[in-house]
């Protein structure tokens, strides 16, 4: 099998087979992100991925979750993904689950009806990076799309029956957005209403142009307490029934996890606990992404 470069993949694909279909991120420009900073983005071709896909199967026959990387999979056109997800069917009976990253605009420039065939033939989750739902973050940051670009992929996912899966940044605004990224984030899960959702904190990685910002103090990063008492503002502009939430990443200082709404005012005790100085948070050496 060929692996290019280093791989990343989502903390609940941690036992997937991982097959590259893309190499590297489409975008790549986000201030905050190394993860695809030494690839030049590329689409596999599509025997390429079918020939590991086919040497996967001698080896793992018995694989049950598929993640299809790198970091934006569902560009490759139609056509392909289908041949893809067709080959993984065959190759592997006892697969329950294929999942992928996805842009924002790799979403868009599929129609409803090329999503929804993605989804009959066995595309179950995509991943779908938020970071923040506040446009003058996302704009510090050049995730090159709005709040509202955003919210419109994610929609059109879970209206073809895909499965998906939100993850924003804690800390992302800094100290001086943190109150706008924390409600219109709270406000942009409500608008998707994620089957889950991820909340990851901010750290800064050497070499990214976000961690020279803070170096040069252009950009502050949250304190422990900051981080919580955001996350405390979103979770009240979160009206999510149903979605999974999940921010219990290496990342976090707080470990929080349960099922929206019914599990919200808990985790938001949980704060205010921490806030009190009755839980300590998860040491900075600890951490990590
Ligand atoms: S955060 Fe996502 S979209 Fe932005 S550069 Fe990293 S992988 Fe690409």
């Amino acid at each position: 099998m060929q692996y290019e470069g280093d791989i990343y993949r989502p903390p609940s694909e941690a036992h997937s087979l991982i097959v590259q279909a893309t190499v590297g991120c489409s975008h790549n420009r986000c201030t905050f992100c190394s993860m695809y900073k030494a690839k030049q983005f590329r689409v596999r071709p599509t025997e390429d991925i079918l020939a590991d896909l086919t040497e996967a199967s001698i080896l793992y026959p018995g694989a049950e979750r598929i993640f299809l990387a790198d970091g934006d999979a569902l560009i490759l056109p139609t056509a392909e993904m289908l041949t893809v997800l067709s080959h993984i069917r065959t190759c592997f009976p006892a697969c329950r689950r294929i999942s992928a990253y996805a842009s924002p605009r790799s979403i868009m420039l599929k129609t409803a009806e090329e999503l929804t065939c993605l989804c009959a033939a066995g595309l179950d989750m995509v991943y779908l990076g938020l970071e923040s739902g506040n446009d003058e973050v996302l704009r510090l940051v050049h995730k090159g799309v709005s709040a509202q670009e955003i919210i419109s992929a994610g929609q059109r996912v879970k209206c073809a029956g895909i499965r998906l899966s939100v993850t924003a940044i804690s800390g992302l605004g800094g100290k001086a957005l943190w109150h706008g990224h924390a409600v219109d984030t709270g406000k942009a899960f409500t608008a998707l209403k994620p089957d889950y959702i991820g909340l990851l904190t901010l750290m800064l990685e050497k070499g990214t142009p976000l961690f020279s910002d803070a170096a040069a103090g252009r950009f502050a990063v949250l304190s422990p307490d900051e981080a919580a008492l955001e996350t405390l503002v979103m979770l009240e502009h979160m009206d999510c029934e149903g979605s999974i939430f999940r921010s219990n990443h290496a990342s976090n200082y707080i470990s929080l996890r349960g099922t929206l709404n019914k599990d919200r005012s808990a985790m938001m005790e949980q704060l205010h606990s921490a806030l009190a100085g009755h839980i300590d948070y998860k040491k900075e050496y600890l951490r990590m992404l």
